[in-house]
């Protein structure tokens, strides 16, 4: 029976291999974590990741060929692929701060592996990694050999000698070491390149009265820029695109490429500039000042359908209003108070300036209060933000929000899901995203 450890039980390691288990059942899989907790979470009932779906895939398989340990060294020893799935976030200190990749957790792990190791391996490379690492890698591993033999994969979205087991050949793509491990990056930048153009765009509809979604539906009709991800908002999240593109512009450095560098940085600019003009548009549309209104925040996730709230959006625009001394209500179906809470008191990042932390006022972060209930957010509020495309917020009664409000009431859609025309009908006074403020 082949065998599977992942090391890194987190939001990919977790749920990949789950997916491997369910396809795959004459594997063993076993995911591993430094984190004790995690591990517990993954073997009870309140799996530390919500997914739709990954609650029924995880309980048909777990205990039969999907296992959760912390017994790192003993399930990497006896694995015959190891997936390494930890994170690698950007480095905060030293060269490189505030751009490049921290590999600290990578380099231990494969440390690890090359102290644990009696038999061949192949090592694959699940988490985004600067393009060379598998370099790094095979040196740490080969000056450790023992006359072990590694195969170091690198492995973005599939990897063929296991998927080829349920993924058409025809899909399954072989490239080069570098083109793999630089098509994951390239792959988030052109992503979040593609909203920030849209967002771009908003901002111009709203100066002009254009309406962003009738842009979008025109431009993606030509068949060259099709019609996915044409969505404008209040700005990308998630725990992948602003890292993955911030080591992209420190690639582009190191390599001599400044312009290059430069092209990436700005996508990351007008991502914060769309943040910014969301809250602007807030406190100027409530007469220049939110202080002492309450302010309700429908959504914290950075998309819909998860609990991730890895630099969503949510924590800019909740700190800018409390930065005008607003009283926030937040109410999201799958983040919980004490998560929120932790988000909004961690320190933002300045990578233009990595020697300096932007400073949150430990006060600031009494002036939230989480809810469990939209209408208990939007009660007595002075307008509602919606953050996250949560399918519930349209389905809403927003008469009942509109009569528990203060008046006048505003909504400020920061992901276009209302119907605006509707809204104003009940008599609030609505904004959304790259839209016409009448209609
Ligand atoms: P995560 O923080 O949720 O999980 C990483 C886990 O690795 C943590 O639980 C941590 O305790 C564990 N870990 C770290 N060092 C370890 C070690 N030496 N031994 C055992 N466990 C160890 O991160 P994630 O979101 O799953 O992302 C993992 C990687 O995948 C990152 O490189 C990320 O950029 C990439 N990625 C993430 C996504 C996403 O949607 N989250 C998508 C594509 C790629």
């Amino acid at each position: 029976m082949v065998k599977i450890c992942c090391i890194g039980a987190g939001y990919v390691g977790g749920p990949t291999m789950a997916v491997i288990a369910i396809k795959c059942p004459a594997i063993e899989v076993v995911v591993v974590d430094i984190s004790k907790p995690r591990i517990d979470a993954w073997n009870s009932d309140t799996l530390p990741i919500y997914e739709p779906g990954l609650d029924d895939v995880v309980k048909a398989c777990r205990g039969k060929n999907l296992f959760f340990s912390t017994d790192v060294e003993k399930h990497v020893a006896e694995a015959d692929i190891i997936f390494v799935s930890v994170n690698t976030p950007t480095k905060t200190r030293g060269l490189g701060a505030g751009k490049a990749a921290d590999l600290t957790y990578w380099e231990s792990a494969a440390r690890m592996i090359a102290d644990v190791s009696k038999s061949d391996k192949i090592v694959v490379e699940k988490s985004t990694v600067p393009v060379k690492t598998a370099e790094a890698i095979e040196k740490i591993l080969t000056h450790n050999s023992k006359g072990i033999n590694y195969q170091i994969l690198s492995n973005p979205e599939f990897l063929k000698e296991v998927y080829a087991h349920w993924v058409p050949e025809e899909n399954i793509i072989t490239t080069n070491l570098w083109s793999a491990e630089l098509s994951k990056l390239a792959a988030n930048a052109f992503l979040a390149q593609r909203i920030s153009s849209v967002n771009a765009m908003s901002a111009l509809c709203e100066a002009t009265g254009a309406n962003v979604s009738e842009v979008s539906y025109a431009i993606g009709k030509d068949s060259r820029i099709g019609p996915k991800f044409l969505n404008a908002s209040v700005g990308f999240g998630g725990s992948c695109f602003q890292k993955d593109i911030l080591n992209l512009v420190y690639i582009c450095e190191c390599n001599g490429l400044p312009e290059v560098a430069n092209y990436w940085k700005q996508v990351i600019k007008i991502n914060d500039y769309q943040k910014s003009r969301f809250v602007n548009r807030v406190v100027s549309s409530m007469f220049n000042t939110v202080s002492g209104k309450k302010i309700a925040v429908l959504g914290f996730a950075f998309k819909k359908d998860t609990g991730d709230t890895r630099e969503t959006p949510a924590i800019d625009v909740c700190k800018g209003l409390v930065g005008d001394k607003a009283q926030v209500s937040i109410y999201d179906p799958q983040v919980t108070e004490d998560q929120i809470q932790r988000d909004l008191a961690m320190n933002k990042f300045d990578w233009d300036h990595p020697m300096h932390l932007q400073p949150t006022s430990p006060t600031a972060v009494k002036q939230v209060s989480v809810v469990w209930d939209a209408y208990e957010a939007a009660k007595g509020a002075h307008g509602v933000c919606i953050l996250t495309e949560w399918d519930e917020f349209k389905k809403l009664d927003y008469q009942k929000i509109f009569d528990n409000m203060q008046k006048p009431a505003f909504v400020f859609d920061g992901r276009n899901v209302v119907d605006a025309e509707k809204l104003r009908e009940i008599g609030f006074i609505v904004y959304s995203i790259g839209k016409p403020l009448d209609g």
